[in-house]
């Protein structure tokens, strides 16, 4: 008995040792990923109302494999914020972004707005804030407006620094958007709204719209308006979700029914003609 219970003791060990070893590894390609150049910003266009005019975009991360496969955010970015690349892959980001908007400054409408992501892990560092008033000032006059989307306020705020950034933020007049709201195992807690400008209606409830008499996303939108807060929908792929969301008030739409990420050249093309609906 001992010799199996020793046996199993070592094949956990060795399998935790495996683990580590294969995260390390992959955590050292992101890191030549990043250095290479590897990993890009995308654009989602934001569309308001029912002429499918853009007014705003989220920034996506992909990787550009040497292959030319394009590989999703969700395959890297839980990799970046565990390791603590998030913060430089973060930066590059907001570089790429700086450049682009540039290139497409004749194509911006007045009060485009810019959302990016942010991880817990940028509590307690000061680039994000400085990297979103760079982008502010880079547009002065233009009334180029920053969002940053945050998941998880709850636990945002238990990290250090990470109350203090989001009062910050809100300070420099950045727009604070809870993302995913009510996903997964969290519940829908008002505490988790007070304190951020709005949020996005997650696509999982999007996509459950008609599942129930009343669906969350119709209890989500009005505990916002209630708490006048302002709520773009995310995932929107059909005709049917984005009326039923513009009849119930929500009149900022993302998702595949208007466009893809794409990138930056993709962004000029939807900003020149408006998204094909
Ligand atoms: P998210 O912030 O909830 O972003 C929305 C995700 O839904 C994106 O996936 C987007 O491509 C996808 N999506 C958009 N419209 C539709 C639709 O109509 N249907 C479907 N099925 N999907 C749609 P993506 O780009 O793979 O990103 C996954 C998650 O990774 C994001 O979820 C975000 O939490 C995170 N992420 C992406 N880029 C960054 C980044 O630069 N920084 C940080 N911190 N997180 C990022
Ligand atoms: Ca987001
Ligand atoms: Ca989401
Ligand atoms: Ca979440």
């Amino acid at each position: 008995l001992l010799s199996m219970v020793c046996t199993a003791l070592l094949l956990v060990l060795r399998a935790g040792a495996v683990k580590i070893t294969w995260t390390a590894w992959r955590t050292r390609r992101l890191r030549r990923a990043l250095a290479r150049g590897q990993i890009q910003a995308w654009y989602q266009p934001v569309v308001r109302g029912q002429q499918g005019l853009v007014c705003g975009c989220e920034v996506l991360a992909r990787w550009h494999l040497p292959d030319g496969r394009i590989r999703g955010a969700a395959r890297f970015i839980p990799l970046a914020e565990q390791s603590g690349l998030i913060v430089p892959l973060t930066r590059l980001l907001m570089r790429q972004v700086r450049r682009d908007l540039a290139h497409m400054r004749v194509w911006l409408p007045p009060g485009f707005d810019v959302a990016v992501n942010l991880s817990a892990a940028h509590a307690g560092s000061h680039t994000f804030l400085r990297d979103c008033q760079r982008l502010q000032w880079l547009f002065r006059g233009k009334a180029l407006k920053v969002t940053a989307e945050v998941t998880e306020r709850v636990v945002f705020e238990q990290v250090p620094g990470g109350a203090g950034l989001l009062k910050a933020l809100q300070a420099a007049g950045i727009r604070v958007m809870l993302d995913d709201f009510a996903t997964g195992h969290q519940g829908m807690s008002g505490l988790d709204m007070l304190a951020v400008d709005g949020l996005k209606l997650d696509r999982s409830h999007v996509q459950d719209l008609h599942s129930t008499p009343v669906s969350q996303a119709e209890l989500i939108i009005r505990l916002a308006h209630l708490m006048s807060l302002e709520v773009v929908a995310e995932g929107v792929e059909t005709r049917a979700q984005h009326e039923w969301l513009l009849a119930h008030g929500v009149r900022e739409q993302q998702g595949y029914y208007f466009s893809p990420p794409v990138q930056a050249e993709g962004l000029v093309a939807c900003l020149a003609t408006g998204v094909f609906m």
